[in-house]
């Protein structure tokens, strides 16, 4: 069976993040998203909060598991017998920033990175600048799937 993680702070989910997990469920039999806790992180949105976003988003979809995970990523790969990271590119940023991260998991074990390409119509959201326009009482409907907005 082909299983993927696809890691991240997910505070919260975006149409980005749907976007990319939507294009790799023909990639795979189970990609599982794991939400990554940093003792360190403040996060906007409560951990709980988060889970049920996601597990909301994807109720109709049996591919798609929702976890959470402390420590290094590719441990938790080894843990769940996963055998592929998956993650989202938006710009040259990410890319340069995932190619290291990419690069030293793989000295790390054998999983492998699979990597997709942002859409256009969604290449501009993050969860950073939605929290900003959140956290100034703007309108996020434009960027985050319903079960977000129902919050
Ligand atoms: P992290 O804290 O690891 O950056 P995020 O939740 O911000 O976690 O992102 C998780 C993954 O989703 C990363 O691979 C990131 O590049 C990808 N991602 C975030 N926003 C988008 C987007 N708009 N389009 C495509 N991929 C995205």
């Amino acid at each position: 069976m082909r299983r993927a993680i696809f890691p991240g702070s997910f505070d919260p989910i975006t149409l980005g993040h749907v976007d990319i997990v939507n294009r790799a469920l023909p990639l795979f039999d189970e990609i599982i998203i794991a939400i990554g806790v940093n003792a360190d992180k403040k996060y906007m949105f409560s951990l709980d909060e988060r889970i049920n976003f996601i597990k909301e988003n994807y109720k109709n979809e049996p591919k798609i598991k929702v976890t959470t995970y402390t420590g290094l990523t590719t441990d938790y790969c080894q843990k769940m017998n996963v055998d592929f990271i998956l993650r989202g590119l938006r710009n040259p940023a990410d890319f340069e920033f995932e190619k290291a991260i990419a690069q030293t998991n793989r000295k790390l074990s054998e999983i492998e990175t699979v990597f997709l390409l942002t859409s256009a119509t969604t290449a501009f959201i993050s969860s950073s600048i939605v929290r900003d326009v959140y956290r100034h009482g703007g309108d996020i409907s434009k960027f985050v799937p319903k079960s977000v907005l129902k919050k």
